[in-house]
């Protein structure tokens, strides 16, 4: 599969930019802002459901760090960097931890290798998480990871934009068929439910990027097949281990009562055995 359109088009939103423009970042155009601005007037949840994925990124991170004995990451659909990248957080921790970045953006390749290569342990990989094996098997990805040792692969944010007819549940199984036993699966993914909310919030995405598609929490289960779900399961991310204090983006909101819109965004931990 081939990445298509290798250069940056300012007049087009992409995804990665509206992003980091609803977390604070600078590294947006007027066409994203537009978009954010609807996104913040039709959906006033919008950054608040950023921060609480990103929040519970970064705690998963940290987990994996201090808890296991992984050191590398394979970060997928990364985004453009921002406060506390994967791995700043496992650095931290375990200063030789190795993160592969994979986007499909442009621009994240461009600010990446600026920003998120800061050292011969990370790398950014311009590439489709739709095509797997490409990723797997990128020089780069198989500079830093070493596959016969468990590694944490993280879908943070992104199996929301890969359409059912495009078979997200084989690209997380082929990465389950293709790391070692031990290693472990982060996810993070809007979450279907039957309130107005929802509804708009899928509407206005696949309006704005003529795709996405929402899962309840049993289709985001059934996403991690053969896997281990590590307690407390796939939840809304601020529930997802509120405990873990580690991030920029706050704590989580632990078990205060949740708005709808944190409500958006689930979270969930798998290991392979
Ligand atoms: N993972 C980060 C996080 O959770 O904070 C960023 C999530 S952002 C919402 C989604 C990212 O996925 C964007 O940077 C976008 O460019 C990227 N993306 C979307 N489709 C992709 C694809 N098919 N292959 C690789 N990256 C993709």
């Amino acid at each position: 599969m081939t990445v298509e359109g290798s250069s940056i088009d300012p007049s087009r939103p992409s995804i990665a930019r509206v992003y980091d423009y609803l977390l604070g970042g600078k590294d947006n155009y007027a066409s994203d802002r537009e978009v954010g601005d609807v996104f913040k007037r039709d959906l006033p949840g919008s950054v608040a459901i950023a921060f609480a994925n990103r929040a519970a990124l970064t705690r998963a991170v940290a987990e994996i760090a201090t808890t296991t004995g992984i050191r590398q990451f394979v970060d997928l659909g990364s985004g453009l960097p921002t406060a506390d990248n994967v791995h700043q957080v496992a650095q931290r921790h375990a200063p030789e931890s190795r993160v592969v970045y994979v986007d499909i953006d442009p621009q994240v390749l461009v600010h990446g290798r600026a920003l998120l290569e800061q050292n011969d342990r990370t790398r950014v990989v311009r590439a489709d998480v739709r095509d797997p094996e490409g990723v797997r098997n990128h020089p780069d990805t198989l500079e830093l990871i070493d596959f016969d040792r468990p590694v944490a692969v993280m879908f943070s944010a992104i199996l929301h934009h890969v359409n059912d007819e495009e078979d997200p549940a084989g690209i997380v199984r082929h990465w389950r068929d293709h790391v070692a036993a031990g290693s472990y699966f982060f996810v993070s993914h809007f979450r279907s439910g039957n309130n107005p909310e929802t509804e708009e919030a899928e509407r206005v995405l696949q309006q704005t990027f003529g795709r996405g598609r929402w899962r309840t929490d049993k289709e985001i289960e059934a996403l991690l097949d053969g896997l281990e779900i590590l307690e407390p399961g796939i939840v809304p991310a601020s529930l997802w281990r509120p405990e873990t204090v580690e991030s920029p983006w706050g704590d989580g909101g632990g078990e205060q009562e949740l708005t709808v819109w944190q409500r958006l965004i689930a979270a969930g931990l798998a290991r392979k055995v």
